[in-house]
């Protein structure tokens, strides 16, 4: 054998250490040659260490140092496909992470390059029959005999019919048991039928985008609440794989309740996979082998699903578009959007993004023709609910401090008529921030329009995009009361008053009670039963739950999160009203919506009253447009941390001037303290670049990224399009 046939492979692995964002060159071992493919993992000496690591290309490339040989491989066929070994330097580039995480990332746990760490496959024992001709010598014997006759059967099971029977039998070798890897969970056998037909508007929904089947082309599907979109998704699913061709569905993870996994395994049975959180890592592992074995057809799940490792997808759809935690919130810092629509590409293949409350880039994309806009503007029951706007400043003075007169009226009547209310209570408002008790009034940042927050020392109001700052008044600046500090009441108080108010059953549902696995779905379960009259709960309640007897929603303190210091405020707080109030009168009884609150001529509010998702759209654009937020301009956030205030502190100011000498055309902001300034010891500051071009904007990040990477002393962390400020 001549040198040349050595064969030298570079592997990729992963050193805690943040610098290390390289691969390594090895040999292999003639022995195990033949069995390495691209996109395997392989076990790899490195110094003292023993690491894992993804093979990621071959290499001919003379070199004049010794190398080592690997140790053995990890896999038989490879866990990253080419197109994942060709995504994940998509977003390594994109986000500016190492390409180790972005391969990490696309895989469930137990198949990272990781150490000393195993998931054991799960097996059951079978029963076989060897001898045909064997006459049973009693009924038991006989009741096992006809059974394997038919077919294999699970050992547990002939045990229970007679479990010396079944000794006797293997003792004599008439059956003999064979152990079989089984998938932890099954889908089989609920298939059911499809009763419904679609009604005209999703009849021509369907349509069109089959139309296009076999071309990349991205929809935008404004469908209001209850409008069937989730039946429309089904039906173009169905044809999909009729075609013999594969689908992603992503949702977001509270929208992953059992009551809608149900719904898609009643229809698919056992073509689909359920990624989601609630999963443990074996339960993962199965689910994602039984992609990887072509055994189903349909991966269903929360963000990271959008990296199924399907290889002949034919559509994906993303429920609820314009939900923030497709995009992850760190390192990498990927959107699951960005990367469906280039999986889509890819495949040749639609994508549907849809929403009763698209995001506002999205929809200016539709706008732009760069989305085709799919419109269902009816509710499949054809009523929209009726929503009544409820001023608290007036019940304050009449008394009613928790629920307005007719919030109190509505509930018992609908108590007495045997229907249920759900109740909202966004408690996700800082109380940094600073409002009016008596008429709600915010002091914002006159160069942002975001609400300023409160700094106790010094006594102060500051700007956190701008750092703009004032002395915090003692009195409103609108009505001059006193009574100027921040609101706050929480789920668990709510749920004290309501039932101290009316005589019913409540349950909670919020972070704190459904933290137990299986409680968010017998929360679900015993409401949608009718074992409780009222729910309550925070934001968790908004999305996809669909129950026949609710005919009242009550929001308390709709207003909140508008004092949410961030500029999409305005859209979260639309989003919410509109789903939570879609919660209502979605069957054959006519629903009502309830909104408290003190500053109610708020355009997201009176527009989410009146269902005129177009009005708040305009409204919001010119704000925008005004304050050179998205889509006008992009946006990039820069994060500077450490332990000593000085040296985030001058570094700030070192990025900040190398950016404003580097990158023309943009527009910096800060550096300035982050909304919460210091946590555990750490301090934040940030950074924020408003910019029209973001090619021109990332050589300066990544120089910027590059450069801190080994930094000891302060952390410096890139987020591109950030969906927080
Ligand atoms: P969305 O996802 O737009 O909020 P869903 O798909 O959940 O709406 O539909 C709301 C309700 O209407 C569901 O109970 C669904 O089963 C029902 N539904 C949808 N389409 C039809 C139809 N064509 N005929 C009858 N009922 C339908
Ligand atoms: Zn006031
Ligand atoms: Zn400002």
């Amino acid at each position: 054998m001549v040198g040349g046939d050595i064969l030298k492979i570079d592997v990729l692995v992963e050193l805690k250490a943040k610098g290390i964002n390289q691969t390594f060159t090895y040999l292999v071992p003639d022995i195990i040659m033949d069995k390495i493919k691209i996109g395997i993992r392989v076990l790899v000496p490195f110094g003292n260490l023993k690491l894992e690591g993804f093979v990621i290309g071959f290499n001919y490339n003379d070199v004049d140092y010794k190398l080592k040989s690997i140790i053995d491989i990890i896999d038989n066929e490879p866990i990253l496909t080419k197109e994942m070994l060709e995504l994940g330097k998509y977003i390594s580039n994109k986000t500016l992470c190492n390409l180790i995480s972005a391969y990490q990332t696309m895989l469930p746990r137990a198949l990272k390059a990781k150490n000393g760490f195993n998931v054991n496959k799960k097996y059951v024992t079978y029963l076989k029959l060897l001898d045909n001709n064997y006459i049973p010598k009693n009924d038991k014997q006989k009741d096992i005999i006809d059974i394997l006759k038919k077919n294999d059967a699970a050992k547990s099971t002939l045990v229970s019919i007679s479990s010396s029977s079944v000794k006797t039998l293997l003792d004599k070798n008439i059956i003999m048991e064979v152990k079989r890897e089984v998938y932890r969970i099954n889908n089989d056998d609920i298939k059911e039928e499809c009763k419904i037909i679609l009604n005209s508007d999703q009849e021509r929904v369907v349509k069109r985008v089959l139309e296009c089947r076999n071309q990349f082309k991205p929809f935008l599907l404004h469908g209001v609440t209850g409008s069937g979109k989730t039946e429309v998704y089904m039906h173009i699913i169905d044809e999909i794989i009729k075609d013999n061709k594969e689908v992603i569905v992503l949702v977001p993870e509270i929208s992953l309740t059992p009551q809608f996994v149900n719904i898609f395994k009643k229809r698919f049975g056992n073509m689909i996979a359920i990624l989601h959180s609630g999963l443990n890592d074996g339960e993962k592992y199965d689910e994602w082998r039984k992609i990887i074995n072509g055994e189903v057809k349909i991966a269903i799940g929360a963000r990271s699903c959008v990296f199924a490792p399907l290889t002949n997808i034919g559509m994906i759809i993303i429920d609820e578009e314009h939900t923030d935690t497709y995009k992850q919130e760190n390192n990498p810092r990927y959107n699951a959007i960005d990367i469906a629509l280039r999986r889509a590409k890819t495949y040749n293949c639609p994508i549907i993004l849809g929403s009763a409350t698209p995001s506002i880039e999205s929809y200016t994309r539709a706008k732009s023709n760069i989305y085709e806009l799919l419109i269902l503007n009816k509710r499949v029951n054809n009523t929209m609910p009726l929503v009544k706007l409820v001023d608290m400043k007036n019940e304050i003075r009449k008394g009613n401090t928790i629920f307005s007169s007719l919030l109190k009226e509505s509930i018992n009547k609908c108590l007495m008529s045997n229907e249920q209310v759900i109740i909202l209570l966004n408690r996700r408002g800082y109380s940094t921030v600073i409002t009016c008790k008596d008429c709600g009034y915010t002091i914002k940042c006159p160069n942002c329009d975001i609400p300023l927050t409160y700094h106790k020392s010094g006594n102060k109001l500051n700007c956190h995009y701008c750092d703009y700052i004032t002395y915090k008044p003692n009195e409103c600046p609108n009505c001059h009361s006193k009574n100027f500090s921040n609101l706050g009441m929480g789920t668990e108080k709510l749920e004290e008053e309501v039932k101290k108010e009316f005589k019913c059953k409540v349950i909670r549902m919020d972070i704190d009670t459904t933290s137990r696995k299986g409680s968010h779905e017998r929360i679900i379960n015993d409401f949608k039963n009718k074992k409780y009259d009222i729910l309550i709960g925070t934001q968790m309640i908004s999305k996809g739950l669909d129950f026949d007897d609710v005919t009242l929603v009550g929001v308390i303190n709709g207003d909140a999160s508008l004092n949410i210091p961030d500029f999409r405020s305005s859209e979260r707080t639309f989003a919410l009203l509109n789903q939570v109030a879609g919660r209502s009168g979605r069957s054959k009884k006519e629903g009502k919506v309830i909104i408290q609150g003190f500053n109610l001529d708020h355009y997201s509010i009176v527009m989410a009253s009146k269902h005129d998702y177009i009005g708040f759209y305009n409204e919001e654009m010119n704000i925008r447009r005004l304050l050179k937020y998205p889509p006008y301009f992009n946006l990039t956030l820069i994060k500077i941390s450490g332990l000593k205030y000085d040296d985030i502190y001058n570094e700030s100011h070192k990025i900040f001037n190398y950016l404003k000498t580097n990158i023309k055309q943009s527009i910096l902001l800060g550096p300035s303290n982050c909304n919460i300034p210091k946590i555990n010891n750490k301090y934040y500051m940030q950074i924020i670049i408003k910019y029209k071009n973001t090619n021109l904007i990332m050589d300066s990040l990544r120089f910027i990224n590059d450069k801190y990477r080994k930094d000891n002393k302060v952390n410096v962390d890139i987020d591109i399009n950030p969906k927080n400020l």
